[in-house]
């Protein structure tokens, strides 16, 4: 029996001195820390993702933290660093640029979350209400629901950002205090880099042009600055509307990569499209004991060591 094989995705981790950013749903780093420590427990082993497809000799854990926003970067990459915990952070180059390029989705995060916005209504057929009331049956709210859902499966990124307007002086203040620059990620030891696209939208049918304009210049700024790309590109959002992963497949593996991250569920260990299971599911999914509210106990270390 094969050893398993599964990819932890994060997104943003909060701490009291570092808050996460606004309109992210994070998880408390205690709770990243009680995931680590409950998994260590139970005999899983935490390598880095560019080993993926080399023989395990344990059951084995990834952590992938995707969009580098600076509360992953402050409050996760130095813990695992102690620790000796090996990550994998997804990079969108957009906002690094002279005239930087925020992703969208992430705009609407922010529009979401600050108070007194009111956004226009999208026009949306009933097929593509039933696609995106699947993608994001999460999101209750009809308004947060549809409105993620056009901008992010529906539109292309020219008609969301029409959508979304221009950013107001609070929006590109916040925007801009995002994302961490590329020189804060040289330095560890443990910690790997993927490309996440320049802006963060969605792949929509086009794989050329996809692999042209979002993912060969975000993997040569991340060289530029000095970070080196693992072969794995995580996707950044579902395909568009209409529009299948698998269609890209044969573009990134000529581009050299050896795998996209996207999608929900375990790793069958093989294919090229590799699921990973969400932080919040975390605990669920390996059979670990529950997060509660309780501090962690500092006395127990991690003992991960492997980097
Ligand atoms: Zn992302």
């Amino acid at each position: 029996m094969p050893f398993r094989k599964v990819v932890l995705m994060y997104h943003s981790v909060s701490t009291p001195e570092v808050p996460a950013v606004p309109g992210s749903s994070p998880i408390p780093l205690a709770r990243f820390q009680h995931q680590v420590r409950q998994a260590l427990a139970h005999g899983w082993q935490f390598r880095p993702l560019s080993e993926l497809r080399t023989a395990a000799s344990a059951n084995t854990l990834y952590i992938t933290g995707d969009d580098g926003t600076v509360d992953w970067l402050r409050n996760v990459l130095p813990w695992c660093e102690k620790e000796g915990l090996p990550t994998h952070t997804a990079l969108i180059s957009g906002p690094w640029q002279e005239q930087p390029v925020y992703p969208v989705a992430h705009r609407l995060h922010i529009l979401l979350a600050l108070p007194g916005r009111r956004l226009p209504t999208p026009a949306l057929t009933a097929d593509q209400r039933a696609y995106i009331d699947r993608i994001y049956s999460y999101e209750t709210n009809p308004y947060r629901r549809y409105l993620k859902g056009a901008c992010n499966l529906v539109f292309d990124d020219p008609q969301a950002r029409e959508l979304l307007g221009p950013p107001d002086v609070e929006e590109a203040r916040l925007l801009a205090g995002r994302f961490a620059r590329p020189e804060e990620y040289r330095g560890f030891r443990c910690a790997e880099f993927g490309v996440h696209t320049v802006s963060h939208r969605a792949f929509g049918g086009d794989p050329d042009a996809y692999v042209r304009e979002e993912v060969l210049p975000c993997r040569a700024a991340m060289i530029r600055h000095g970070l080196q790309p693992t072969r794995y590109l995580v996707l950044p959002m579902r395909p568009r509307f209409g529009a299948t992963v698998e269609q890209i497949t044969p573009a990134l593996q000529a581009a050299g990569f050896e795998g996209t991250l996207e999608a929900m569920g375990e790793w069958d260990g093989h294919s090229f499209a590799i699921p990973r299971i969400d932080a919040k599911d975390v605990e669920r999914h390996l059979g670990l004991a529950p997060w509660t509210d309780t501090p962690a106990d500092p006395s127990r270390p991690a003992a991960a060591g492997v980097c």
